[in-house]
């Protein structure tokens, strides 16, 4: 392939966004084409804010990935003139249901981060808005915060002004559009999040959507101070345990839950009904009393695209063509290193062996997977 390769990149969340930055910084020639104006509030990357951490339980591959990681976003940001980014450390809770939690603390100290061990009852004090309920094990890490996803989304939106088109099939160096337009290039990017499975019937074995709820919260008034210093939560029960994400920079509380429940279709309708509201905020009131005082902001259902062992799908399709998939619950915070690895391995086809393995979190990057032409 020649050094200015002419790559079309299917979809423009923030795998395909991020593909792209990093192409044009090497300088490539790339089109970017969404099937809707960009962000499309139904994609996997729109929200108010998506979690970096470096609690990665035994999948040590993905915790060293998380320093890749925060470089490359530091980078993008840079390029960006604006940081959307609000550190606010990590409490990881566990009511002795697994080895989760265990497993990341040695992993986390192994790899040099400093983690505090809490124990339960000094938890109340410190963080005043929750109880120590349940709590056998937990702990607290400084680095680790909230990505503001949308913001990232709409900046890079802005710089690579991805066309409208939806695409029908992908070939080899090609895709069919909806109305039957065939668009050519060195090499196809298809980075279609939860639609993934529609889109290439070849990948659906091993990538399934998932209907996800998530709540969202005001705090009561009297307990505002405390929420404005609250870390992302992480908290780990029998019944799966669920996420809590900190009101940072105007955004709400946002709550959601850990386990996958592989049902429905991207396309279908993203209201969440009371039950499935009530069944999230079940899992987190006894672990935030007086609940029911928070102000209630609406409950809705989200969709990403999971691979059963939450290992990422990046590979080539063909020759000419390469998927980014299977990003389960946790690909937005590596899009920065992931799109920086994907545009180098099509500027460089001797990096391209390496990306299955080094995405799926088993190896670590070849020299040259993650260099930056900035
Ligand atoms: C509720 C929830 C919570 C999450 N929490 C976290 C977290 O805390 N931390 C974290 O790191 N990750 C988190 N994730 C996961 C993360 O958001 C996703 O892994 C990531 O956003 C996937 O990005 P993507 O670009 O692959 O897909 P998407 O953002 O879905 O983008 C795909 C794009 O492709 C377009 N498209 C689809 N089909 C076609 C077609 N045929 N033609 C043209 N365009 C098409 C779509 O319109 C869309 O814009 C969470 C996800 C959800 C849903």
């Amino acid at each position: 392939m020649e050094s200015r390769p002419e790559v079309l990149v299917v979809g423009a969340g923030i795998m395909g966004l991020c593909t792209a930055f990093a192409l044009r910084a090497q300088g490539a020639r790339v089109r970017v084409v969404d099937a809707v104006a960009a962000p499309n509030p139904h994609a996997s990357s729109v929200d108010h804010h998506r979690l970096i951490r470096h609690s990665y339980g035994a999948q040590h591959g993905y915790m060293r990935m998380v320093d890749d990681a925060y470089l490359a976003w530091s980078r993008i940001f840079a390029a960006l003139g604006e940081a959307p980014y609000v550190e606010t450390g990590v409490l990881a809770l566990d009511e002795g249901v697994g080895t989760w939690l265990p497993e990341s603390r040695a992993a986390m100290r192994a790899h040099g981060l400093a983690v505090e061990d809490l124990p339960a009852p000094a938890l109340p004090a410190r963080f005043p808005w929750m109880s120590d309920a349940r709590v056998v094990d937990a702990f607290f890490c400084a680095r680790g915060g909230v990505l503001l996803a949308r913001r990232i989304v709409e900046l890079l939106a802005a710089r690579i002004a991805p066309g409208i088109a939806r695409v029908r099939e992908v070939h080899d160096g090609a895709v069919t559009l909806e109305d039957g337009t065939r668009l050519s290039a060195d090499m196809i990017v298809v980075a279609a999040g939860p639609w993934a499975p529609r889109l290439l019937p070849g990948i659906a074995p091993r990538v399934t959507a998932s209907r996800q709820i998530i709540v969202r919260l005001a705090p009561p008034p009297a307990l505002a101070e405390a929420w404005a210093r609250a870390p992302m939560l992480l908290d780990l029960s029998e019944l799966g345990g669920f996420y809590m994400v900190p009101p940072v920079a105007g955004t709400p509380i946002k709550i959601g839950d850990h386990s996958f429940s592989r049902q429905g279709d991207a396309n279908d309708p993203r209201e969440a009904s009371a039950a499935e509201a009530e069944a999230i905020l079940d899992l987190a009131r006894h672990r935030i009393p007086g609940l029911e005082h928070y102000t209630p902001l609406g409950a809705m259902a989200c969709y990403y695209d999971v691979e059963p062992r939450e290992e990422f799908v990046v590979d080539m399709l063909s020759p000419r063509s390469i998927v980014m998939s299977g990003f389960s619950g946790h690909g937005f915070k590596f899009g920065s290193v992931l799109g920086q690895a994907v545009a180098n391995a099509i500027i460089n086809p001797a990096l391209r062996a390496a990306l299955p393995d080094w995405a799926a979190g088993r190896i670590s990057p070849p020299p040259g997977l993650l260099e930056s032409a900035a």
